[in-house]
């Protein structure tokens, strides 16, 4: 009888429904804010990632497919300066109402983004600070202790484990900054020649100056382009950095003339240690 009933109990299991994973569903706008989530909850929760790789954060739409797991999520975790979050937050808050969303950057100084003259529309979207905070260890701790609250207070139940991975976790942000500090210490060229503007949290840490060609999200003018190979020219700059998703031609121009050459790096890596090590390799070996 004990036997027929453990079979009739298997049975009731088996039938129902799987669920492709049982753990309970977080949303963060990049995918390095899902390495910072994974550290913390050590796997605990299924991160959804709104940017895909090769999307850009600037300006993103979301797809009405995506709609399905912002409704599921308990937080929303955003970067909290990337235009696209704000207009997205009010439509979310229809579908769902629960949704508790979290600016990460909160207590972070930010920097300003470059002026906006023209009022034009068509003009490519253009944030009032620059967002790339994510990219600097000092900027990535303050993320992860939003994000690490925005946590506790959804999952309470976790909450011990969060708090001890966290410690883990800010132990080694602490480590790759030492690092950095290592490396670029006795840089003597402390300039970063970059296409798209993404290191400047990580240039004011580091006492380094970063160099946009992109000027407000637009493609460098001609004028711009003359003004940046002179100033390159004369402080000795060869190194382009450049973004995995853009477009390296005019990188490969500006390497021309300048006799140097363009640098790949990925600011939206998964891995975020990686990636921050990478780019430092990269600029370290700058002669
Ligand atoms: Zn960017």
């Amino acid at each position: 009888m004990k036997k027929y009933l453990y079979f009739l109990i298997a049975l009731l299991f088996a039938c129902q429904p799987k669920q492709k994973d049982g753990r309970e569903l977080v949303s963060v706008s990049i995918l390095p804010q899902k390495y910072f989530v994974d550290q913390i909850t050590g796997n605990l929760l299924q991160v959804n990632v709104l940017v895909p790789p090769g999307s850009s954060p600037h300006n993103y739409s979301i797809l009405p497919s995506q709609m399905k797991d912002m409704a599921k999520s308990k937080v929303w975790l955003q970067v909290g300066l990337l235009t696209f979050e704000d207009a997205l937050g009010d439509k979310l808050a229809d579908i769902n109402k629960d949704l508790n969303i979290v600016n990460c950057s909160e207590g972070i100084d930010p920097i300003a983004g470059s002026e906006c003259e023209e009022e034009d529309h068509e003009h490519a979207h253009h944030e009032a600070y620059d967002p790339h905070v994510w990219l600097a260890p000092a900027e990535s701790k303050i993320m992860a202790q939003n994000t690490l609250n925005a946590l506790k207070t959804s999952f309470p139940q976790h909450a011990a484990i969060f708090d001890a991975n966290y410690e883990r976790f800010i132990s080694k942000i602490d480590s790759v900054s030492a690092l950095i500090n290592q490396k670029l210490a006795s840089l003597t060229n402390r300039n970063i020649l970059i296409f798209h503007p993404t290191l400047g949290y990580y240039a004011r840490q580091f006492g380094l100056t970063q160099i946009a060609l992109e000027l407000d999200g637009k493609e460098p003018s001609p004028m711009h382009m003359k003004s940046i190979v002179d100033l390159a020219r004369e402080q000795n700059i060869r190194v382009i950095f450049i973004q995995k998703e853009f477009d390296v031609e005019n990188a490969q121009q500006l390497a021309r003339e300048l006799d140097g050459e363009v640098v790949i790096i990925d600011p939206l890596d998964y891995d975020w240690e990686k990636q921050l090590q990478d780019i430092t390799e990269k600029i370290a070996a700058q002669k």
